[in-house]
């Protein structure tokens, strides 16, 4: 008898892949076949980047298809690549699909797993009769605000571009806390054209989204019930983090420098300001300069994720006395680390998650997308961070970088929320939890398929042999 057979698409993106890459490692230890479709670029990259002492189930099997964008075009262009992806890699899938189904395993595709932002994913496999479920890798805020977008084209509140019209605070539900309508993830994606891409996007995926059987987040009941309760389709899983059942996180688009590991073995505990941006954040040179200073003024040691990409000069010779740089951490690994006091994050969702299962304070520095709302929810709603003022011309100073250090560090009620936090959280992935509980509805979902798929195929021989018995 055949296996179920999961394909995952991931939206290709670093923040997006990590996470689809965890839950394939908890469907395969669950009995599930998974291939795993990532873009030719980013299976380049996350082949690159992988060590040796990874060791994948053999339920697990990558393949990769092309994007459609060029060599010389900007990759940074969000709505360029995911506009080509949208153009080019539907009929690729297909091919694809129907290539796995033609292995002569048993083993045929019996559902489709896909990055929410991936919503064509949707149309092809509703196309082909298999089921599908939605995965959404950032905050069930952040989906829902989506799913509202009729109510605030309703309100006048946004343009049918998605152009904002009216600043005002909003509540998705009268349980919900309000956001800011200026903090609609597409509203922080750039200038005007990029939010209307980003709208469009936005729009266009969640039509498809529709057509899933089911949409899991990586999130928890406990982090945001209010949202759960008002929009019970969907469903939290997390934080589904490989942390969670001490394994490596894969999935990585550069190579971990583990050396920061020892380095954080020799300074005392709860002492490291640990800053990282995440896979995207790009600074301009005064304000890296600004956080280079403010960071040396602290006196404490720190630890620092300077991309490749991030680099430069100034910033080098800027700091040398009690920090330590890396291009790339492992950052669960870090954040659990006895010596980390604060996490300095960006507030991408991920990081977000990471950072409250290992029950540190947050200081924020969001920089585009859904890491405002998040930024709030630290903030406002967890009260387990702060974030950064800046000053009449636009920058974060270093006297204001220093201070909210020393702040996050000194006041001991951020450390106690984040621990309570972290207890709260735990709660929900252990056995019998709210996402405990809704992922092994999904496995069985996914054991279901299968059973429905094998009844299919056995249909006809059942037929055969009650007539043979009956000597029809
Ligand atoms: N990450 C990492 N090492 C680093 C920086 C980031 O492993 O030095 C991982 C981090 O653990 C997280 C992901 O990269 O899982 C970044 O995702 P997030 O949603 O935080 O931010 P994004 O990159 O999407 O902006």
């Amino acid at each position: 008898m055949g296996k179920p057979h999961a394909l995952l698409v991931p939206y290709a993106a670093q923040g997006h892949v990590i996470p689809m890459m965890e839950l394939m490692q908890r469907l395969v230890n669950h009995g599930v076949k998974v291939t795993f479709l990532n873009t030719d670029f980013t299976h380049k990259l996350v082949t690159n980047a992988s060590s040796n002492d990874e060791n994948l189930n053999d339920l697990a099997s990558f393949v990769s298809l092309p994007d459609g964008v060029e060599d010389e075009e900007d990759r940074k262009d969000v709505g360029k690549v995911a506009e080509s992806i949208y153009q080019v890699m539907p009929k690729k899938l297909e091919e694809l699909i129907e290539r796995l189904n033609g292995n002569d395993n048993g083993e045929k595709v019996t559902c489709v797993v896909a990055d929410t932002c991936m919503g064509w994913v949707f149309e092809v496999a509703d196309k082909m009769k298999i089921r599908s479920a939605g995965f959404w890798t950032a905050s069930a805020v952040g989906l829902a605000t989506l799913w509202s977008v009729p109510k605030f084209l309703e309100d006048g509140i946004i343009d049918n571009k998605g152009t904002l019209v009216k600043k005002q605070m909003v509540q998705l539900s009268p349980s919900m806390p309000a956001i800011s309508s200026e903090d609609f993830m597409w509203v922080r994606f750039g200038d005007i054209p990029m939010q209307e891409i980003a709208f469009d996007f936005t729009v266009k995926t969640n039509e498809f989204v529709k057509l899933a059987d089911r949409v899991i987040c990586n999130s928890s009941y406990e982090l945001e019930p209010a949202t759960f309760t008002s929009f019970p389709k969907i469903l939290p899983i997390g934080p589904l983090l490989a942390s969670n059942r001490v394994a490596n996180q894969i999935g990585h688009f550069w190579k971990e420098d583990s050396t920061c590991l020892t380095w954080l073995d020799q300074q005392p505990v709860g002492s490291v300001i640990y800053v990282a941006f995440g896979s995207f954040t790009l600074f301009d040179q005064r304000q890296f300069d600004e956080l280079t200073l403010g960071l040396e003024m602290t006196n404490r040691p720190f630890l620092w994720v300077v991309r490749e990409d991030m680099k430069n000069e100034g910033f080098i010779n800027g700091t040398k006395t009690h920090g330590k740089i890396v291009g790339w951490a492992p950052q669960q690994k870090v954040l659990n680390h006895p010596s980390v006091g604060c996490f300095l994050s960006h507030c991408g969702w991920n990081s977000v998650l990471e950072g409250i299962t290992s029950g540190l304070p947050f200081l924020c520095w969001p920089y585009f997308s859904d890491q405002f709302i998040n930024q709030m929810f630290i903030s406002d709603v967890w009260k387990t961070g702060l974030g950064f003022d800046k000053d009449e011309s636009g920058i974060v100073s270093k006297e204001e970088i220093k201070n909210k250090i020393d702040r996050i560090l000194e006041n001991h009620e951020f450390k106690v929320r984040a621990l309570d936090l972290k207890e709260k959280v735990a709660v929900s992935y252990s056995k019998g939890g709210h996402s405990d509980k809704n992922f092994s509805n999904f496995i069985e979902w996914i054991q279901g398929l299968q059973g429905y798929h094998i009844a299919a195929q056995a249909w006809p021989c059942l037929i055969y042999r009650c007539y043979k018995s009956y000597n029809l």
